[in-house]
């Protein structure tokens, strides 16, 4: 693997107090210079003292840095840079080498197996081996994979803890710094997860969380790359979510979804298959799913598949979210990253849309929408960001006041919803696979399904 030669010692300040002492001034020299190098492609051999220009210059690599950072382009080391630089991270670097567009490496089986080879002083077996599962099931519940653990041989992914030089080129740091790394698809060490001994793993919140961390490297494994999302698991950096409360962020389920060669035509009966979005239209339920729309009649026992462009010629694929305002015969189709919103009247797109979600009156940090509903009897429509939700009131056409309130208060433990949709009275809530009936007189699930429960399948 390339990627072993560009793995070296990632240097970790323990302690750090801004303004500095000058020998504090070296020590940040040193860690921009292994980030850098680490990280971002700068030269192995580069002299701090031989000023250069250019796209390879140290200026040029810390701009490069801190446009994936989102942080302001100076091309300094400012305070800023220096403090996410400290921050505990993966060992794969965010450019460079491995990005997946050449060769795109991708596993030839869906179905992988994978081995602990051995485990840490500093958690129970029992807790190491819980953590693993619950990260290898946040990728094959998004995705037709599956993972076999064995007790011996050979896996596909083999996961060890492992102490500073372990003979692959990229030795770990003691505590802190680099946490882990992991190999893309392949023969021999390819998909293998290394994980640093000497960090301080738990099962919860305290130190480093093995779950999360995990579960991060197994992306890799699977063939993603970082993600300059913070929101997403595929963020260089390390944060820490409650394992019982996680859920796989869009960024990263577009990213694993997005391989050439993984199945993309949905298939009704696909026990797999999960939605992008879920509106009714006229009686009729239309299921979102990437470029695809499945079109359910209520008379008809089959569903209609169909490309979204054959309809609606200027809509994009991807829809996030979707409902109907049944009273003024309109359907909202909410697109992500773009900020935007179309309004459909009758089956045609009304003029002057695509318009920002800001005009419903979510504030700028509202990025995209992953699901909503409208209730025809009290004229409230519910958005569904992540694990919040917000009311809107479509008659004085505002935000209510009070939100965003959490799901899981109101709703349950749905976790966060891809899809909704009122039916009948009942809402339907769509969870990767799992879809839960709600109802909102009793203020509470009344059933759990599979998510292609409407397909008579
Ligand atoms: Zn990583
Ligand atoms: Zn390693």
């Amino acid at each position: 693997m390339k990627i072993l030669s560009l793995l070296l010692l990632v240097y970790v300040a323990v302690s750090s107090g801004f303004p500095v002492a000058p020998e504090a001034e070296d020590e940040g020299k040193t860690l921009r210079l292994s980030y850098l190098q680490n990280f971002y492609g700068l030269q192995r051999d580069y002299q701090p003292h031989v000023r250069k220009k250019g796209e390879n210059s140290l200026a040029a690599k810390l701009k490069e840095m801190q446009a994936f950072f989102g942080l302001q382009m100076t091309g300094k080391p400012d305070l800023d840079t220096l403090k996410t630089m400290r921050k505990p991270r993966c060992g794969i670097p965010d450019i460079g080498q491995y990005v997946f567009t050449t060769g795109n490496p991708k596993w030839k089986r869906n179905n992988l197996t994978y081995r602990i080879l051995n485990y840490t002083p500093k958690m129970r077996q029992a807790d190491v081996d819980e953590a693993i599962q619950k990260a290898f099931s946040v990728w094959s519940n998004v995705t037709p994979l599956t993972f076999q653990k064995l007790e011996d041989k050979e896996a596909d992914i083999m996961i060890s803890f492992a102490y500073r030089d372990h003979q692959d080129n990229s030795p770990f740091d003691g505590p802190n710094g680099q946490l882990a790394h992991a190999f893309q698809p392949g023969e021999g060490i390819g998909g293998d997860v290394h994980l640093d001994e000497e960090e301080a793993w738990t099962k919860d919140g305290r130190g480093y969380n093995l779950f999360i961390v995990v579960a991060h490297e197994l992306g890799h494994s699977l063939g993603l790359s970082h993600s300059n999302d913070p929101g997403a698991l595929m963020y260089p950096t390390y944060s820490y979510t409650d394992p019982n409360e996680f859920l796989l962020p869009q960024d990263d389920i577009d990213g694993i979804q997005k391989f050439p060669g993984r199945p993309v035509t949905p298939q009704a009966c696909d026990p797999n298959l999960t939605f992008d979005a879920i509106t009714t239209l006229r009686g009729e339920t239309i299921f979102f799913k990437g470029r695809y729309m499945l079109r359910k009649h209520p008379e008809r026992t089959e569903a209609e598949l169909n490309f979204i462009s054959l309809f609606w010629p200027k809509l994009p694929s991807g829809i996030q979210a979707a409902y109907e305002n049944i009273e003024r015969d309109e359907v909202l189709l909410f697109k992500g990253n773009k900020d935007k919103y179309w309004v459909l009247r009758g089956y045609d797109i009304a003029p002057g849309y695509p318009k920002q979600i800001y005009h419903l009156g979510f504030p700028k940090t509202v990025k995209r929408v992953n699901a909503a509903y409208s209730d025809e009897a009290t004229g409230k429509t519910y958005f569904f960001i992540a694990d919040r939700y917000w009311r809107y009131d479509e008659n004085k056409k505002s935000m209510d006041s009070g939100y965003p309130r959490k799901i899981v208060s109101d709703f349950g433990k749905i976790g966060r919803v891809d899809a909704v949709f009122q039916k009948n009275g009942y809402v339907y809530f769509f969870h990767g696979t799992t879809q839960f009936q709600f109802d909102p007189r009793a203020k509470r699930i009344v059933r759990k399904m599979k998510s292609i429960s409407w397909f008579n399948c």
